[in-house]
């Protein structure tokens, strides 16, 4: 069942998600050659809870972090730990706070220092543009495959690998709840969405194969042919002709949170 969220419900999504957005900002001025994986995780943690949230992720289905980060080849589920972040890698964030019960729910991708190719670079962007795309079929009466078919879209124009395997989701109360959000689909089929309606929107592109596969950890997910891949995701709120970035970037951080 997709969930129509009350005005109270959507305001504090709007909190959860807004806090998302900081943490991202709060998260890149750490993001450097030399830091650990974990260093990262617990700077996004103090800061999360800080601002009176807890971090959505931590412990969800077992997950020995508090965030997911992802380097490379890596697509999702990178669990933090001891190791250490290069010149030119490519680091997902995806971050989930809650705040009163409810969720926001981001990842990003960002290259450190230098980027090592252009072809990283174009990945990064064309991801983002196929993020924006999927945002931009979102309206009251539209449908997943809607999103599903402008987010491949983009990703076919480019010759990216698309990951079938993971998929967008609602937003609420629990972090992952109805409808599934493919990227990839047809226009007009899949449950159709309405106002008031929050999901997560958050196409996983591969510079190569499409294909996945798991680590022995049991988390981390890369891609078969070890070339590198992308995610960007955005919760929104459904609205009558379009959508609202609740995990919006736009925000400034307080002085206090800006490193100096
Ligand atoms: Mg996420
Ligand atoms: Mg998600």
């Amino acid at each position: 069942m997709i969930i129509t969220r009350t005005e109270d419900e959507i305001n504090k999504l709007r909190e959860a998600g807004k806090i998302v957005g900081l943490a991202h900002k709060y998260a890149q001025q750490f993001l450097k050659p030399g830091v650990t994986t974990k260093e990262i995780d617990d700077k996004i943690k103090e800061f999360i809870l800080s601002k009176g949230c807890t971090c959505s992720f931590e412990g969800l289905y077992g997950f020995p972090g508090a965030n997911c980060i992802s380097i490379n080849n890596e697509v999702v589920h990178g669990i933090p730990g001891d190791r250490v972040i290069q010149d030119g890698d490519i680091i997902k964030l995806d971050i989930g706070a809650c705040y009163q019960g409810y969720h926001g729910d981001s990842a990003w991708s960002y290259i450190v220092g230098t980027p090592k190719s252009e072809k990283d670079v174009k990945l990064l962007e064309r991801t983002e543009e196929a993020l924006m795309a999927g945002l931009a079929a979102i309206h009251d009466g539209c449908t997943t495959g809607d999103i599903g078919a402008a987010v491949e879209k983009v990703a076919h124009k480019y010759n990216l690998g698309v990951v079938k395997e993971l998929v967008g989701h609602g937003v609420g109360d629990k972090v992952h709840m109805d409808p599934d959000v493919p990227n990839y689909g047809k226009e007009h089929k899949g449950p159709v969405l309405h106002t008031g309606n929050v999901i997560a929107v958050e196409p996983m592109l591969n510079l190569g194969t499409a294909d996945i596969y798991m680590l022995d950890d049991d988390w981390t997910i890369v891609t078969d042919d070890d070339k590198n891949s992308a995610h960007f995701e955005h919760t929104v709120l459904v609205t009558e002709n379009g959508y609202e970035i609740l995990t919006r970037r736009d925000i400034e951080l307080d002085p206090e949170d800006v490193v100096k």
